[in-house]
């Protein structure tokens, strides 16, 4: 079978990291399970012994009815499907938390990301591969070269821990890149920083949308008053001429409180 490299097709063949994989997991025999892009089940396989159900969510349909042949009459079930389309709730056990995991399809890293903190709600872990470069950015902290909208978003909703980094070696075919692995307890922030999500996230989105603009310059690109703009940075002791690259999810969330009642 031709891999398709549009796919993300880039298959693990590193036992121990597969094995490495599902311990960063936790005990999941109690547990719903859902694997994004299982492929040729490298830790599909070892899911499928230690899980109470394991979710296999593949978009490729001749991957998909090569697993269904494989896992039939297991507590496996296989979804055709893409991922991003997937209702995670609704694969829920009771009102028991799903883990997902999955050596992601890196062409829509993001993307998955956000599908998950969609579902926030349903989710408490995820153990996800991804380029090494994106996880230096998930895993980034204020003011360091990589923090950015990516870091900022991931860290309102989780608590990110990078485990392990694999070299192009470990898959077959060969990545270009170099994977990491990385774990997200989810464990949303909204309540604490005093802020609502729909609103705090297109701000953030708004702080974040030219690199290298000053925060001033990317709030007036908003549409926000310079008046308004000066005595919320005030208010929250920030200084106007900071990108938000460098400021810390609790000064964002400070700016952004004083903002909304200017
Ligand atoms: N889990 C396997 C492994 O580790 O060897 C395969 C990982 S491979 C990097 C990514 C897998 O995701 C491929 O099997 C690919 O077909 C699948 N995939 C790509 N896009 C997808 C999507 N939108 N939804 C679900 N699966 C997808």
């Amino acid at each position: 079978m031709p891999q398709k490299a549009k796919l993300g097709q880039n298959f693990l063949v590193d036992h121990s990291a597969r094995v490495r994989i599902v311990e960063a997991l936790g005990d999941i025999s109690e547990k719903n399970v859902v694997e994004i892009g299982p492929g040729k089940a490298a830790i599909t396989e070892i899911l499928a012994q230690k899980a109470r159900k394991l979710i296999a969510v593949e978009l490729d349909s001749e991957l998909a009815r090569n697993l269904e042949q494989h896992f039939a009459g297991t507590k496996v079930e296989v979804m055709e499907q893409d991922i991003l389309t997937v209702d995670l709730a609704s694969l829920r056990h009771g009102e028991e938390k799903l883990l997902i995991v999955g050596n992601l399809p890196y062409y829509i890293t993001s993307d998955i990301l956000l599908h998950i903190f969609r579902y926030h709600d349903a989710v408490s872990r995820a153990v996800v591969m991804m380029q090494r470069e994106v996880a230096d950015r998930v895993a980034a902290i204020p003011g360091s070269r990589d923090y950015g909208l990516l870091s900022a978003t991931t860290q309102l909703y989780a608590r990110v821990e990078k485990l392990m980094t694999l070299p192009p070696g470990a898959f077959s075919p060969p990545p270009q890149v170099h994977s990491s692995v990385i774990r997200l307890t989810l464990s949303p922030r909204f309540e604490e920083l005093g802020v609502d999500a729909d609103g705090f996230i297109v701000f953030l989105r708004s702080c974040f949308a030219q690199k290298r603009k000053t925060l001033l310059n990317n709030l007036r690109a908003a549409g926000f008053a310079q008046p308004s703009i000066a005595q919320a940075a005030d208010a929250a002791a920030i200084s106007l001429q900071t990108r938000a690259e460098a400021l810390p999810l609790e000064a964002m969330a400070a700016l952004y409180r004083v903002l909304k009642t200017a």
